[in-house]
């Protein structure tokens, strides 16, 4: 469930349990910093929410409809200019008092929640009293604070982490770092705010090596052996399966055409030519099984194994690699 969302495993994880035990609160507020996909895990939450099994299967008629922001039981309160305005939540709240018109509930999405004031607040709150047992409420925040006393009381929350990027180049600026290198090493700040520009350099030779790795992995049906030495580098190596994730990640989001991101924006016609041959659903099980092998690698000293298997199932039968993997394992080879 949640797939288009990256990261975020815990909130993923404990959204998911309320949905499987039926305890999902009607009236939820996602609070943490912008851009880090809350009001996404919103639309994905209406899905499971109006799924036919309840599971965000993505076939049936609802999930279809929600994919394409079609599906008329859920609605976006958004602000108009700098605030949500008392209409907005009026012509909504209006509508509530209507069942569902294809699914089982309905969804009320209030996104940037903190541009509710005054008026407008006051009339959501109303319909926040009082809901018609139909209705879930999802409010989208950075600022829990500047929300009314008496929404945030009636609201379960769930707290989504992550530095935004610019507090991040804000933080090198304050440093004295120029603008150009402190945007260069925010982007590639993942485990710790990067402050040197070998850093930089670091990161242009392990994406270069991962990349390369996957050319040759992809155009000669695997190249065990070619990461041995790496795998044994205990220094350089949690560094490059960083890059590893983040290059998985970014090959994905660009087979699903979303534009590349920054640190990678250099690679990108290598990113391009590997989606000739790699489409997003293997994209995506190649980060998800990258991202559980790092995981897993400290009781796990394989990495040499794991590069080969990975290497050899040129990112197209990853599950087949990894029970063969495991049976290695097990067979103490
Ligand atoms: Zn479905």
């Amino acid at each position: 469930m949640f797939e288009s969302v990256f990261g975020h495993g815990r909130v993923k994880k404990v959204l998911g349990k309320m949905i499987e035990r039926d305890s999902l609160s009607r009236s939820m507020a996602f609070v943490g910093p912008d851009g880090i996909g809350k009001r996404m895990m919103a639309l994905e939450l209406a899905q499971a929410l109006l799924c036919a099994t309840r599971n965000q299967c993505g076939t049936c008629l609802h999930c279809q409809k929600c994919k394409k922001n079609l599906h008329p039981d859920i609605e976006i309160i958004e602000p108009d200019g700098l605030q949500i305005k008392v209409d907005q939540v009026r012509q909504v709240a209006e509508k509530l008092h209507f069942r569902p018109f294809e699914g089982a509930v309905r969804v009320l999405i209030v996104d940037r929640a903190d541009s509710l004031r005054d008026e407008a607040a006051n009339a959501f709150l109303k319909s926040l009293e009082e809901p018609p047992e139909y209705v879930h409420f999802v409010l989208v925040t950075s600022d829990w604070n500047s929300l009314l006393p008496t929404i945030r009381s009636r609201c379960q929350r769930i707290a989504f982490q992550g530095l935004r990027i610019d507090d991040k180049i804000q933080i090198l600026e304050s440093r004295g770092i120029e603008s150009d290198l402190a945007t260069r090493l925010a982007s590639i700040s993942l485990r710790r705010l990067e402050t040197d520009e070998e850093a930089w350099l670091l990161f242009e030779k392990h994406a270069d090596m991962v990349l390369s790795f996957m050319e040759r992995s992809a155009e000669e049906k695997g190249v065990p052996g070619q990461l041995a030495n790496l795998a044994r580098d205990k220094a350089e190596l949690p560094g490059f399966l960083d890059v590893m994730l983040l290059v998985l990640r970014e090959g994905a989001r660009v087979s699903y055409k979303m534009e590349l991101e920054p640190p990678l924006t250099g690679f990108g016609e290598r990113i391009q030519s590997l989606c000739q041959v790699v489409d997003a659903k293997h994209w995506r099980q190649a980060w998800e099984a990258c991202g559980s092998f790092c995981a897993k690698r400290r009781t796990n000293p394989n990495t040499a194994l794991w590069f080969d298997f990975f290497s050899t199932n040129e990112l197209g039968n990853l599950e087949g690699a990894k029970a063969e993997f495991k049976a290695r394992v097990q067979r103490g080879q």
